[in-house]
């Protein structure tokens, strides 16, 4: 496995495997990896003949300092992990190789989606997230890039930004890979007291108790959410938003939608955790 920080060194390779015909396969990661990112790279393997990862903890998409500065680096263990799952090639670049300055560097902005949900409580994140990973899909230009349904608003604002912008990369969108209790992997998550990781299934639980009642008939999407919130605030949560949205554009659903999406942000202790379930009506469980 190829490991650079230079963007020279990966475009002379990305080069060289173009000649080989090649398909090229590219998962963006913040690193501090676990089984969900790894799952991004087995897919990565399915789908193309190289997997490129790249490692960037991305400072223009933290609206908190105090987060980025917190923000888990795990480089060696990272790398052998890539390793095991057959990654070809890390690209890790310094933040001064991806940006001369943070607030003044051209930014890509997908209107609408970005300000809603985690864009509401979180300003300015996703104009972070949709420029970085244009420059990273500058860089690599990959074939299919592989993001995790774990951040499904991302997912969708990348898909919006790469029809938008004539990209020519393949978007496809992974399940979210969970511990046996339920609790989606996150790097956050190790921000949990042992205390707190045995309340943190709670988050799920209750995300998949509104899927039951959605597919009980339940239409009373303000209700579901209202008591939900109730459910994971008596647990110990507080509750930033958990709202039942249509999954083409995360605006509120209506009684007439079939397709669905349960989002969910809620801290516990230090962790901000978020999940989501997609829901499909027209689909028995
Ligand atoms: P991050 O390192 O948090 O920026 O995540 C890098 C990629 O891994 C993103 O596409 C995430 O959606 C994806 N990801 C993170 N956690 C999970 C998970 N539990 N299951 C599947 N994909 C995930």
């Amino acid at each position: 496995m190829i490991i650079t920080s230079q963007k020279s060194t990966l475009r002379e390779q990305i080069k060289e495997w173009r000649q080989q015909n090649q398909r090229i396969a590219f998962v963006p990661t913040m690193g501090n990896l676990h089984a969900g990112h790894l799952a991004l790279i087995e897919k990565g393997n399915a789908l193309a003949d190289k997997v490129v990862a790249s490692i960037f903890i991305n400072p223009t998409q933290f609206d908190n300092p105090a987060d980025l500065e917190a923000y888990p680096q795990t480089l060696q263990d990272d790398c052998q992990a890539l390793q095991q799952h057959a990654c070809d090639m890390v690209f890790t670049p310094s933040v001064e190789a991806m940006y001369t300055n943070t607030s003044q560097t051209t930014r890509v902005s997908v209107p609408g989606i970005s300000s809603l949900l985690e864009g509401a409580s979180r300003k300015g994140h996703f104009d972070g997230v949709s420029t970085i990973v244009s420059k990273l899909f500058n860089i690599v230009t990959p074939d299919v890039a592989i993001f995790g349904e774990k951040d499904f608003q991302q997912l969708m604002i990348v898909q919006q930004m790469v029809r938008e912008l004539d990209f020519d990369i393949e978007i496809i969108g992974h399940p979210t890979q969970r511990d046996a209790d339920g609790l989606a992997l996150s790097s956050r998550n190790g921000y949990l007291s042992t205390a707190e990781r045995k309340i943190a299934p709670t988050l799920y639980a209750t995300l998949t108790d509104i899927l039951e009642k959605l597919h009980n008939g339940s239409k009373d999407f303000k209700y579901l959410a209202e008591a939900a919130s109730e459910t994971l605030n008596n647990a110990g949560f507080k509750t930033d938003y958990i709202e039942i949205r249509r999954q083409h554009d995360l605006l509120p659903a209506t009684e007439h939608d079939t397709e669905l999406v349960i989002l969910a942000a809620s801290w516990l202790g230090k962790a901000r955790l978020i999940d989501n379930i997609p829901v499909n009506l027209n689909i028995p469980k």
